[in-house]
């Protein structure tokens, strides 16, 4: 059948040794990166999305077609189809999971708090169960968040730190993920790596972060409202360049054991990790708004606001010792150089006025 061929010709890896890897929210930001970063070092990769309209559909299909071209197919299905996930896994023995499907964003959970549900619990149990069951188990890296710290008032983060006061719905999925992927983990058998990536931003980036619309209004001569806390600092983000997520990611599949199956204590415990993945140098939302003035040439119309009670923390920073030291993860990009490339595929994609289609593929 077409569909079985295609799938099988883009999870055929360069030879023996390389990895046959899921993609589960392969159009998305950091999915797409992923994605091609695994199959230019050789590993066969099949992406898995359901396309939904949280943002611009337009983008999702856009870096759909950069991941054509690059020999990825993206099978388009939700990852709460058991049947769908079931028959993938009759067609591929993949050796891993990436899983990035999720509903993300912390303030769309006042608006549509089932889709986190949906997406971020059932979705993933689901994903679980057909991993479960089958032959052989692939080992299984997801993506946790750092809003899982909530209002944890101690920075930087440890892996160790309290995770008990989620501030939004969003958080209180992804720490419930955690949860869940231990129980799978102990009951099991599988291998399961968790990485709570900082704040990730760069080309191809999501229209709902606000780099990404400070950027778009700041062009359009719109007003962007900066938050600061109520002793009037400016909120910080620990921003992490795209790039090196991805090695984080790509780190943490080869380092991820493999899975014992069933009864898992016969043969060994199979591994259960949670990693931060940040650049450890928080920077005030000043400070990137200046930035990106800089860049675009372009003076912003900032208004100051105090953080509303939307499901934002103050203050996120990542203490990313254990990371480095297992991983061998090493955040190389600061803010400045990182956002400059994003600005750069902004302009080459919407147009200094924005476009409906963009027309760049470069990755
Ligand atoms: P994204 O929204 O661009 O990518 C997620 C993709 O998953 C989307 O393309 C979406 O269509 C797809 N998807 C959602 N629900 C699905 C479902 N039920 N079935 C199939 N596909 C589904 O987000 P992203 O920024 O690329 O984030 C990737 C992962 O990293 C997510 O799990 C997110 O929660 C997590 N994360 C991201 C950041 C960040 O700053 N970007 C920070 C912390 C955690």
């Amino acid at each position: 059948r077409q569909w079985e061929k295609k799938v099988l010709k883009s999870t055929r890896p360069e030879s023996a040794g390389f990895f046959t890897v899921l993609v589960t929210g392969a159009a998305g930001f950091v999915g797409t990166h992923v994605s091609i970063a695994l199959k230019r070092r050789g590993d066969g990769v099949l992406g898995l999305d359901n396309f939904n309209h949280y943002y611009d559909v337009n983008l999702k299909h856009a870096r759909r077609n950069v991941l054509d071209r690059a020999g990825i197919f993206v099978v388009e299905g939700d990852i709460n189809d058991a049947d769908l996930l079931r028959r993938l896994f009759d067609v591929v023995h993949f050796t891993h999971v990436m899983h990035l499907a999720a509903q993300a964003g912390v303030r769309y959970a006042m608006q549509n708090p089932k889709s986190y549900v949906h997406s971020n619990i059932a979705g993933f149990v689901n994903l679980l169960e057909v991993c479960k069951s089958a032959n052989p188990q692939p080992a299984i890296v997801w993506a946790s968040s750092s809003s899982v710290y909530g209002l944890n008032s101690k920075v930087p983060f440890s892996e160790k730190d309290r995770t008990d006061r989620p501030a939004s719905l969003y958080a209180a999925t992804k720490k419930a993920g955690e949860e869940i992927a231990h129980t799978y983990n102990h009951i099991h058998g599988l291998s399961i790596t968790g990485l709570r990536f900082f704040t990730v931003y760069g080309p191809w980036g999501r229209p709902d972060m606000a780099y990404f619309f400070f950027t778009k209004d700041i062009l359009k001569g719109k007003e962007i409202s900066v938050f600061e806390t109520a002793d009037g600092r400016s909120v910080a983000r620990d921003f992490t360049y795209i790039d090196d997520i991805v090695k984080g990611c790509l780190g943490a599949l080869d380092t991820a054991k493999k899975s014992t199956g069933s009864g898992g204590k016969k043969k060994g415990p199979a591994q259960l990790r949670i990693y931060n993945l940040g650049n450890t140098s928080p920077v005030p939302m000043t400070k990137m708004v200046s930035i990106l003035e800089k860049l675009l040439k372009v003076k912003a119309k900032k208004k100051a606001q105090p953080l509303p009670k939307n499901g934002d923390v103050e203050f996120t920073h990542a203490n990313i010792s254990l990371a480095q030291r297992e991983l061998g993860y090493k955040p190389a990009t600061g803010l400045e150089s990182g956002l400059k490339k994003f600005v750069r595929w902004y302009v080459s994609y919407y147009g200094t006025t924005k476009k409906k289609n963009g027309s760049s593929s470069a990755l």
